[in-house]
């Protein structure tokens, strides 16, 4: 088929966001009787899941202190539930296991869920918490846990395959997706300053509107923009704190035990849900009895057939330089810089072991293999999802969006003519205007 020259959309990324982006505008397109899906094209330099989403753990999960995130996370909770097979979705919930200094914060997480009808249990006290959490895992032996929320939704999809089943349902309306062509600049109209044409490595592609669901490399197309790279935000104290970089990069770090994932079944023989703990009990080797931290640490797990054993990951670090600095390339496993090491392995498998007892000596069955990934945090580390020279779409998601399959719907929505209240607490300007979303006690940035 010949190259473009012209598309009414432009989509750059076919990671999670420009996939359901598309997806959903072309469908819309279609039910408006304002086109369809041979309208949208989706362009990306590697092929579909190259980036962030296609290495993401997949974890799918509701439990945000901010109310707007959690209202925006049930709504993709609903998009995951609503093809579980085409997006390799395993709905078995998700539980957050956390210490003391955490207590208040997760009992208004569970409340606020009650009111918007998101399911879950909430289980306080220390004792009843071990009490809870054996009643699951006869082996469950974590200290310092003095809360459980367990959400009887979400859970994890198998990244790549959902991916592709996003793409399928793309394609299904007629969307094009065009892999291994790079885009190398936004051309600007004279006068309006909107995106006249998208410019690739094999020519340029004029458009109505572009949307970049960039995931990591979005630093590059705010670049192409000319758009600032610090931004001034006003704080809860009301004073304007100027000179913030608008972006940064953290390092998640993740990694596989290598067992039958069916070592991590239920007392009753069944799939569990994923486990987040959170603790300020010191952590100790499992290999020497080391003090590895008696700072506040967390960690996440699941059984994971894709990745072959217990999969999950631990808060990720910040990588500490200005982010024009950082190669994004190559990404993921290819990475020379961005995977986990030895000490990650160590603490991440003790940490196991301090929670439940099956998994204690097992560090040898570690998989040795390149993984990990780093992702780019917006200053307070939340989306922002807006636009920008009149008709360039970012969705930025501060790393939190392989679980929002949603946000595209509401995108797409958006591209057509209304307005979404859900994406309306996460627009550029809330920075400015100081509506800021609340903070959390969580060691991880993305709580
Ligand atoms: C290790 C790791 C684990 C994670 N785990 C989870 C999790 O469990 N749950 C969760 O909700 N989130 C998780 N995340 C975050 C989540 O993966 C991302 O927020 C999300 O996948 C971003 O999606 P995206 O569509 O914006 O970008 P991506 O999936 O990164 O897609 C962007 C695409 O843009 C393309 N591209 C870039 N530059 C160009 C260019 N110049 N021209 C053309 N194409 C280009 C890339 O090739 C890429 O395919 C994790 C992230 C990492 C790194």
């Amino acid at each position: 088929m010949a190259f473009p020259t012209k598309s009414k959309y432009v989509i750059i990324g076919a990671g999670i966001h420009g996939l359901s982006t598309a997806w959903h505008l072309a469908a819309g397109l279609k039910a408006s009787g304002k086109g369809d899906g041979g309208d949208v094209l989706i362009i990306d330099k590697g092929g579909i899941a190259a980036g962030a989403s296609g290495i993401a753990c997949g974890v799918v999960r509701n439990n945000y202190f901010q109310p707007a995130m959690r209202e925006l996370m049930a709504h993709s909770a609903g998009v995951w539930a609503s093809d579980p097979e085409a997006f390799a979705y395993h709905p078995v919930g998700y539980m957050q296991i956390s210490p003391e200094i955490m207590h208040e914060d997760v009992a208004t997480i569970h409340d606020q869920q009650k009111a918007i009808g998101y399911e879950s249990d909430f289980i306080e006290g220390e004792a009843d918490c071990t009490k809870y959490m054996q009643g699951l895992f006869s082996d469950w032996r974590a200290q310092g846990i003095t809360s459980v929320l367990h959400e009887k939704n979400g859970g994890y999809a198998n990244n790549t395959k959902a991916m592709y089943g996003l793409a399928a349902k793309a394609e299904a309306e007629g969307v094009r997706i065009l892999t291994g062509v790079t885009v190398t600049g936004l051309r600007r109209a004279n006068g309006s300053g909107a995106v006249e044409a998208v410019e690739t490595d094999r020519g340029a592609i004029e458009c109505d509107e572009v949307v970049i669901g960039a995931g990591p490399w979005v630093r590059t197309f705010w670049e192409m923009l000319d758009l600032p790279d610090t931004v001034s935000i006003k704080g809860a104290d009301g004073a304007t704190h100027d000179n913030i970089p608008m972006w940064l990069y953290w390092c998640l770090e993740e990694g596989t035990l290598g067992v039958d994932p069916d070592l991590l079944k239920t007392n009753d023989g069944k799939m569990p849900p994923v486990i987040h703990v959170d603790t300020d009990a010191p952590l100790y080797s499992d290999v020497d009895g080391s003090l590895i931290t008696d700072k506040l640490w967390g960690i996440y797990y699941k059984p994971d057939f894709n990745f072959g054993g217990i999969q999950g990951g631990a808060a990720p670090y910040k990588v500490e330089r200005p982010a024009k600095e950082v190669e994004v390339d190559p990404y993921g496993a290819e990475s020379p810089e961005f995977i986990v090491d030895d000490n990650f392995a160590h603490m991440w498998c003790s940490a196991l072991a301090f929670c439940q007892e099956r998994f204690s000596g097992q560090i040898g069955k570690w998989k040795k293999e390149a993984s990990g990934g780093i992702g780019c945090f917006t200053p307070d580390s939340f989306p922002v999802f807006d636009r920008f020279c009149e008709n360039a779409y970012f969705i930025a998601d501060s790393n939190h969006g392989f679980k929002m399959i949603g946000v595209g719907q509401l995108v797409a929505e958006e591209l057509l003519g209304k307005q979404s209240k859900l994406l309306e607490p996460f627009r550029f300007s809330r920075y400015a205007e100081g509506k800021l979303h609340p903070v959390s006690h969580s060691p991880f940035p993305w709580s």
